[in-house]
């Protein structure tokens, strides 16, 4: 039932990976998770030592505690360990998280800024304004926190559907069911949504991606080493179908159908590497040309049931896929296509249903899959429902309760001062010709930077959604159907740019090539990222280098075929094209080299599944760097200054590294290998910096150190 909260984002990329506490692979049509449902504790921690302004006695400068640095660690060879690794030692992962960092501990924050809004919410509802965001939101939370209810429904809210699917006769009326249940935001099999079309970004087209599989990659279903994983999620599938009443024997028949089903969409699927080849991603097609694709499957009726109207054509993105389901239709017995759709009719709904259904999920999802001991308290879960279903509502009652409009105008400052900078490294790059750094300037003038939140006018509009007090699973189902509504809305109209893709709570920040904004979520806009108190060094080495990774991202192996108008042309020289790909290709055998993962050897970070982010990082970094030698320059006595013992440079790298401390559970370090696009956090924390010769003149590091790649292997890019 997670469906669209917000604009579906195909394309556009983040700092971090907010992936859902289950792993669980959404459509690729589909949102980034909702806020992070990767991070939060049991109970508040205590205030972290990370935060506090041990250092403030000099010159009245606020830096993070220098205690936490570890001395016996060489900063030339191990600068992630030197940094991170006391905090790391001293900062055990929750038994409720499948990792703890920085990120994570910012999460919190914005979660129990949440969770007392949701509370105040729910209390008031009954005489809140009625339809109003706030009684929408109350009753939402309220109807999750009733378990009486909802254990005495058991899983009565899905009977109707799972009767639909039992009475399914033929590929005709699997059609139909399908049809109607993405129609009511239950897509299955694929994903489909709005999204500005590639080649004229001022419009949005539809989208209809692959998508169906329940195990995170093509390659878990078929790769040797994923056999006990295979294993395990049949036997969830065989357990939550008995949840229903299916007998164990049929559950076991039904459960093999479903794996067989799935391994034949895996087959057709794309792999997550090749999914960062753009032609991978859009294939522009008339209603017509779909319909030879798919004779089983009606484009033209889809259509119609949706209510959308398709002008001159959508893009059926991966069409080997679509061409296996429609062979699909007819080739797999109807006993298969039901086991299928009634596996995953329980499964999307278990969220919503007894603790039961909620348990067995987290046992795969949670468990088995990313290695998470316990399942989060129920504030949490439905916390992270009510993100799901109305994050942007969510999102207007956080900003009135935390982010101030002094915040929003030093952050404005920061991206303006961060953005000169790039524009100042592009002018000034030695591997580019005139021609096509003008082109690239002309990209950059056309950046729309976006802080905080949506300007007042420009929230979602939630009237016509009906919420009640007592119907958890019905409100759930509401929400899904509204959204997906909104979402498919778009399609026909113009793009608009102002929309945001994230709500404001969510730690977090991205870029969306098609059209060309770097947006900040008003939750990252705080410590250690960014800190009003802290000097420019360290707001420098924390926001400012967000800003220039996002800012970055324009420029990435993706970002670069775009133009500042957002449409898909090559704006590059052919020479200069050569230039670029040289040295990324560089970049990808740096992080091919990097085996992340203690006591396993074997697995290797994949260059060119994180490219986009280590290019982001790179740059990032570097425009960074430059925007505080700029300020410096305003104020030489602050620049030549020690805070806590450090150099200003000293702490620019101190904080980047800061931000990405943290660890992981083992299953989750291998999970986010084959998924995440981000690399690994101690990785990005020494990565980019190991490139830079002023990350070696800061801490006095020689040729030979780790922290140096030698000169012929050192990469640089923007
Ligand atoms: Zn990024």
């Amino acid at each position: 039932m997670s469906k669209p909260y917000l604009k579906p984002l195909a394309l556009a990329v983040s700092l971090a990976l907010s992936l859902a506490a289950c792993g669980k692979q959404e459509p690729a049509a589909a949102p980034p998770a909702p806020a992070p449902t990767a991070s939060s504790a049991p109970a508040p921690a205590p205030a972290p030592a990370a935060t506090t302004a041990t250092a403030a006695a000099d010159a009245g400068k606020s830096i993070f505690d220098v205690s936490e640095l570890d001395p016996k660690i060489n900063a030339c060879q191990d600068f992630n360990g030197f940094v991170n690794d006391k905090w790391v030692a001293a900062n055990p992962i929750p038994a409720d998280q499948t990792s703890w960092g920085a990120f994570n501990k910012l999460a919190e924050d914005s979660l129990n800024t949440q969770h007392t809004i949701v509370e105040a919410a729910a209390k008031n509802a009954a005489t809140a304004k009625p339809g109003s965001i706030e009684q929408q939101i109350g009753y939402l939370y309220q109807s999750g926190m009733n378990d009486a209810a909802i254990e005495k429904a058991g899983f009565d809210p899905i009977k109707p559907k799972l009767a639909e699917i039992d009475g399914l006769k033929n590929s005709a009326g699997i059609v139909d069911f399908l049809d109607k249940s993405y129609a009511e935001g239950d897509g299955m099999v694929f994903g489909f949504g709005s999204g500005a079309d590639f080649h004229d970004a001022t419009k949005q087209i539809g989208y209809a991606m692959e998508g169906g599989l329940g195990l995170p990659t093509k390659d878990y279903y078929t790769k040797p080493e994923y056999k006990s994983l295979r294993d395990a999620y049949v036997a969830y599938i065989a357990r939550t179908l008995e949840l229903t009443g299916v007998s164990a024997a049929d559950a076991k028949t039904q459960a093999a159908a479903v794996m067989k089903f799935e391994t034949a969409l895996a087959a057709a699927s794309l792999a997550p590497t090749e999914m960062r080849n753009l032609d991978n991603q859009y294939h522009f097609v008339s209603v017509a040309a779909a319909d030879k694709v798919t004779p089983n499957f009606s484009w033209q009726k889809f259509f119609k049931t949706q209510g959308v109207t398709i002008d001159k054509g959508f893009s059926l993105s991966q069409p080997k896929f679509f061409a296996e389901f429609n062979k699909l239709l007819t080739s797999a017995p109807v006993s298969e296509w039901q086991a299928y759709l009634r596996f995953h009719t329980i499964d999307d709904a278990s969220s919503a249903l007894s603790e039961n259904f909620r348990a067995n999920k987290f046992d795969f999802y949670g468990k088995t899959l990313a290695g998470q001991p316990q399942q989060k308290p129920r504030w949490k879960q439905v916390l992270s429902a009510v993100n799901g279903a109305m994050g942007m509502g969510l999102g207007e009652l956080y900003v009135a309760k935390v982010f101030t409009p002094e915040a929003k105008q030093r952050a404005e400052e920061l991206v303006t001062n961060v953005r000169d900078a790039l524009k100042n490294r592009i002018e000034n790059l030695d591997w580019m010709s005139a021609a096509t750094k003008a082109k690239a300037i002309e990209k950059w003038n056309k950046f729309l930077p976006k802080i905080g939140y949506p300007d007042k006018g420009e929230w979602r509009d939630w009237s016509g959604l009906n919420i009640t007090p007592d119907n958890y699973y019905a409100n759930l189902q509401a929400a899904a159907k509204f959204n997906y509504d909104y979402d498919i809305a778009h399609i026909g109209k113009p793009t608009d740019r102002k929309e945001w893709g994230m709500t404001p709570q969510t730690v977090n920040a991205y870029y969306d090539p098609s059209t060309n904004t770097i947006n900040f979520p008003a939750a990252i806009l705080q410590p250690p990222f960014f800190d009003a108190k802290a000097d420019d060094a360290i707001n420098y080495g924390g926001i400012g280098a967000v800003i220039g990774h996002e800012s970055s991202h324009g420029f990435d192996d993706q970002g670069s075929q775009f133009d500042g108008d957002g449409n898909k042309v090559n704006w590059w020289t052919k020479q200069d094209k050569q230039q670029f790909d040289a040295r990324t290709a560089k970049l990808v055998q740096q992080f091919d080299a990097y085996t992340p993962i203690k006591d396993k050897p074997d697995l290797h970070v994949n260059g060119k599944l994180t490219l986009g982010e280590n290019i982001a990082d790179l740059g990032g970094l570097n425009i960074a760097y430059d925007a505080l030698q700029t300020a410096m320059k305003k104020d030489p006595a602050e620049a030549s200054e020690k805070i806590g013992g450090y150099t200003e440079d000293q702490r620019f790298f101190l904080n980047w590294a800061r931000v990405w401390r943290g660890s992981m559970r083992e299953k989750t370090a291998i999970l986010r290998l084959n998924v995440d696009p981000h690399s690994p956090m101690a990785l990005r924390a020494m990565g980019a910096p190991s490139n830079m010769p002023a990350f070696a003149s800061a801490f006095q590091c020689k040729a030979g150190d780790a922290m140096v790649r030698p000169a012929d292997k050192q990469v640089k890019i923007w």
